[in-house]
């Protein structure tokens, strides 16, 4: 893998491999020192120009866990302001020999700009509302830990799927782990011809029972350029997910930010069906996983003879996954 552009670079392997890796990573950060010097001397770029709370401060903590020496920029404060253009900004930060960029925009296709001015390895950490690609890993992440495997589980994405990226990159994600995935919002809040990713559609929440995990979205007021639903009031009473909606037994996410009261009353968000805090936590351990999968793991090759522990995580991957799955070897691997 050179780049990380969408979820579909990925095959349903290497999603795997992925998770597995950063099960091994999940151990390394359950131990008081927390860091791996996999990455020692090299230098990751996170480049955010929209605002972001946990997706920039995942990714810089997973680089310097990585012992990665990182440089954050964010576009207020920087020379974006005064005009700099995308281009000038990674040929003047390409100058560092940057082993990784990082980069969030609100401009669809910004992160394969980027990918081909750079020869930095590329992420995606949101691209306007076209992906977030480290977004869906980290929830398959989270989804496998509390359900034990995803083939098989039904989930319902809820609210404005139009504007965001964080469906789009989970319906592609979900589907390639054998996932039946099922949108559901107001009608001007659900893009058209989205079926033909192969989700179901719904414009009521009277089929939620059904699902194992409810996937609430923010509605993106940001993103919105005219009146998508009549009123706030009017959107919570139909689609928000509160206790008389949520059945025992269902797994909430949310990718946050959230907005109390809208997506989700209150009662849920603290409730222990919620996930939100370990989608967050997950946000580090996959991002390092990312990181090293771009930077650090051995090229695949054709040699039949070359022995597998090349890549230990992904023996795991061959075995159905209890919670907390990790192997020593993959643990071996992480600290060396
Ligand atoms: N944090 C996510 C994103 O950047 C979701 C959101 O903002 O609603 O897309």
């Amino acid at each position: 893998m050179r780049h990380l552009l969408s979820i579909e670079d990925l095959s349903r392997e290497e999603i795997t491999a992925i998770l597995d890796r950063a099960e091994s990573f999940a151990e390394v950060a359950g131990r008081p020192i927390k860091k791996v010097p996999t990455l020692r001397g090299r230098t990751v770029v996170n480049l955010f120009y929209e605002a972001s709370t946990r997706t920039s401060s995942s990714f810089e903590l997973a680089a310097k866990r990585l012992s990665a020496d990182v440089v954050s920029i964010r576009s207020s404060g920087s020379s974006v302001e005064k005009g700099e253009s995308l281009k000038d900004t990674v040929q003047t930060l390409s100058a560092y020999d940057p082993a990784a960029i990082v980069i969030r925009s609100p401009h669809v296709g910004a992160a394969a700009l980027v990918a081909r001015w750079t020869a930095a390895a590329v992420v995606n950490a949101g691209d306007g509302k076209h992906e977030h690609p480290t977004q869906a890993l980290l929830d398959l992440f989270t989804m496998r830990r509390r359900l034990g495997k995803l083939r098989g589980a039904r989930v319902w994405i809820v609210g404005d799927v139009l504007h965001s990226r964080v469906a789009r990159s989970n319906i592609l994600g979900l589907q390639a782990v054998g996932a039946q995935v099922t949108v559901c919002g107001p009608p001007t809040l659900i893009p058209r011809d989205i079926e033909a990713l192969g989700c179901a559609v719904e414009h009521s929440l009277d089929g939620l029972h059904a699902a194992d995990v409810i996937y609430a979205l923010r509605l993106q007021q940001e993103r919105m350029t005219g009146a998508f639903i009549p009123s706030l009031r009017e959107y919570a009473a139909c689609f928000q997910i509160d206790g008389r909606r949520l059945r025992p037994g269902q797994l909430l996410m949310h990718p946050g930010p959230v907005n109390r009261g809208v997506e989700l009353s209150a009662d849920v968000i603290d409730s222990p069906q919620a996930a939100i805090a370990q989608q967050v936590e997950a946000g580090v351990v996959v991002r390092m996983a990312v990181l090293y999968e771009l930077l650090a793991a051995e090229p695949p090759t054709s040699s039949p003879t070359r022995p597998a522990a090349d890549m230990p995580a992904s023996n795991a991957s061959q075995r159905e996954h209890a919670p907390a799955a990790s192997s020593a070897s993959a643990h071996a691997e992480a600290t060396a």
